[in-house]
């Protein structure tokens, strides 16, 4: 346990000492002399980041409803919390026990945005736990990860121990009975990891290595050990209904990213949009009854005293039962004042209807995702949506009371031309006409469209991810072209960093050989690079260039379809011949339909949806 006067004189210098106090509602703290198995859960950002993470309150609770193990939550601490602990020599520590994070039998990070990684290090750093697997022997945790990153793993191979790949509730328990009962006997951790890796799901990457040709690319994936599967398969939970799902969440002190609860409706979405990995990743759907979300709202809003319920799910609108839910929960808890949102709309008039119903009184913003300017392109992408879907849904929404509409873009998709770039300026100014030409008794509020594009970063596992990534100077005249041709105060355009996009491509579709450029970066200074302030693009490109990394070989260069990928060895139960078949269909602007109408397949070959809809 870490000094505790200590910290106390750290935590009343630094900005929202909330975030490393612990104590919330609905937190364990157990006594960690009388439990088996101590696991620190980390989520590699700050503390209201990855509070509002569901999937951290799932595994927490998970965890901690077993009596004899104790899961603790560590989060990366804010620059001015970082500066007081190195200065006063605190290690990082977990908020529940203030216990040092070195102490823990598992130390697990989610992965959920590849430009955690280097905030990765930093906590390793901090608690004082070497970064390579290699240089940690039996008395330093197992280091392990999950979430949508551990699809590619490479990039971070050297520095975990092992990989749970697919859904963690499914798995984790399992792994850490299996180190109970090794821990035992006569525990050594190569031992431990030999065993874990036979267990499906589970990838240890020290167990295999990698060669190369002479053009830099993977020649071959091997393992290194016998009696261990080649193949990773994912793990998934096949009944949504029947899976652990926690009856309380822990309730900050401070304000959060999203402070209210999240209810995951279903997993998965048939949609299949061709540049959506999470779409690929979760297949297939699977949907929680109502009966049952009904049982967990009601724990969920009496033991978090929350006044929000938001529906949580890929695209929510699709929840084959949507409306009954929503009336249902409406119905419940009209007294108590708690509403409920959705966090995606689709492009329909279906979707406004719901949003009418949970929205009665506040007409905020909203939000649609056209994802492509021109219906080219958003055929080549599969976005099943058409001008006329927006122009009806804008309407209706501008009829109903909405005055203020976002419009999400990509750009540097596959196949964009220049048309298709000001397509997106043409979709915004259709949206304001829209508005303008409705009769002035008519129009409600004060008018605004915002059109909003983010940098396309090809992800392994969708169809695109052979496809390079445009050049940064190729985003920025994109970008350009639009912000000029934009001259009316009714409508605005923002864009995210392209410079960013560029880093996390380079991680997206990286090997094990970006290790070394990721300590490079951590040495240089270099985290919190999620935050547009703390991302320093030049030292970036400077540590590019120390460790002789050639940044566009990963990010720009379109990968010939027979290339070995660096994630080829992970099967996702989506066959690489689908993605194949996808990528052809949106290089020929050809679209395939929503798999709710007709089964793709797509490879999954236990699919319980196949057909149900039909
Ligand atoms: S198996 Fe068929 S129904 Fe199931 S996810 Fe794949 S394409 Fe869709």
């Amino acid at each position: 346990m870490i000094n505790k006067l200590k910290l106390d004189k750290v935590l009343m210098k630094v900005e929202k000492p909330a975030r490393y106090i612990g104590m919330e509602k609905n937190s364990y703290k157990k006594d960690l002399d009388k439990v088996d198995v101590k696991f620190a859960f980390s989520f590699p950002d700050v503390y209201e980041v990855g509070m509002s993470h569901l999937g951290l309150q799932i595994i927490y609770n998970l965890i901690n409803n077993e009596e004899n193990y104790a899961c603790e939550r560590v989060f990366s601490p804010w620059i001015d919390m970082e500066e007081e602990m190195r200065k006063e020599g605190i290690p990082l520590f977990t908020l529940e026990n203030k216990e040092e994070v070195s102490n823990f039998d598992f130390l697990g990070f989610t992965l959920q945005y590849e430009m955690s990684y280097t905030n990765i290090l930093n906590i390793l750093n901090l608690s004082n736990i070497p970064f390579k697997s290699k240089d940690r022997d039996d008395k330093y945790p197992i280091i392990i990860g999950g979430g949508p990153c551990a699809y590619n793993p490479e990039p971070i191979a050297d520095f975990f121990d092992l990989f749970v790949i697919g859904e963690g509730e499914e798995v984790i328990l399992e792994l850490i009975e299996l180190y109970k009962n090794m821990k035992k006997s006569n525990y050594s951790k190569e031992a431990f990891l030999k065993e874990a890796a036979k267990i499906e799901g589970i990838y240890v990457p020290s167990f295999f290595d990698v060669s190369y040709n002479d053009d830099g690319t993977i020649k071959e994936i091997y393992p290194l050990v016998n009696d261990i599967p080649t193949v990773i398969s994912k793990r998934m939970i096949s009944n949504l209904d029947t899976m652990y799902t926690p009856d309380k969440l822990i309730v900050p002190f401070i304000e959060t990213v999203h402070d209210r609860i999240a209810m995951e409706i279903f997993r998965g979405c048939t949609r299949g949009c061709r540049f959506c990995q999470a779409g690929i990743i979760y297949r297939p759907i699977r949907e929680k009854s109502v009966d049952r979300l009904m049982d967990i709202a009601d724990n969920l809003v009496d033991n978090t005293g929350y006044e929000t319920i938001s529906l949580t799910s890929l695209s929510s609108c699709d929840y084959s039962q949507l409306l009954l839910l929503t009336k249902q929960l409406m119905d419940r808890y009209e007294d108590r004042k708690v509403g409920v949102s959705l966090p995606s709309l689709r492009l329909d008039s279906f979707s406004i209807d719901v949003l009418k119903e949970i929205e009665k009184v506040r007409k905020s913003g909203l939000t649609f995702a056209p994802e492509a300017g021109s219906q080219r392109l958003r055929d080549v992408i599969n976005k099943g949506v058409t001008e006329e879907d927006l122009i009806n849904s804008v309407t209706y929404a501008f009829k109903e009371g909405w005055s203020r509409i976002k419009l999400y873009f990509m750009i540097g998709l596959p196949t964009e031309t220049d048309e298709d770039v000001m397509g997106i300026k043409d979709l915004a100014y259709l949206v304001k006409d829209l508005f303008f030409n409705r009769p002035k008794e008519e129009r409600k509020g004060n008018f605004k469209v915002t059109a909003s594009a983010s940098c396309f970063v090809p992800k392994p596992f969708t169809p695109f991810q052979w496809y390079g990534q445009n050049t940064i100077d190729e985003f920025m005249t994109k970008i350009y072209k639009i912000k000029d041709s934009i001259k009316d105060n009714k409508v605005s355009f923002n864009y995210h960093d392209a410079d960013l996009s560029y880093l996390e491509a380079i991680f997206a579709r990286g090997d094990r050989r970006l290790s070394e450029l990721l300590i490079k970066a951590w040495e240089k200074g270099c985290k919190y690079d999620g935050w547009s302030e703390y991302f320093n693009y030049e030292t970036w490109i400077e540590a590019l260039e120390e460790t002789n990394i050639d940044g566009a070989f990963y990010a720009n260069r379109t990968r010939d379809i027979n290339e070995v990928l660096p994630w080829d060895f992970i099967n996702t139960g989506v066959s690489k011949e689908f993605l194949i078949k996808e990528y052809k269909n949106a290089i020929e602007g050809k679209t395939t339909e929503d798999c709710r109408l007709r089964c793709r397949a797509c490879g999954i070959d236990d699919c319980a949806m196949r057909g149900v809809f039909n």
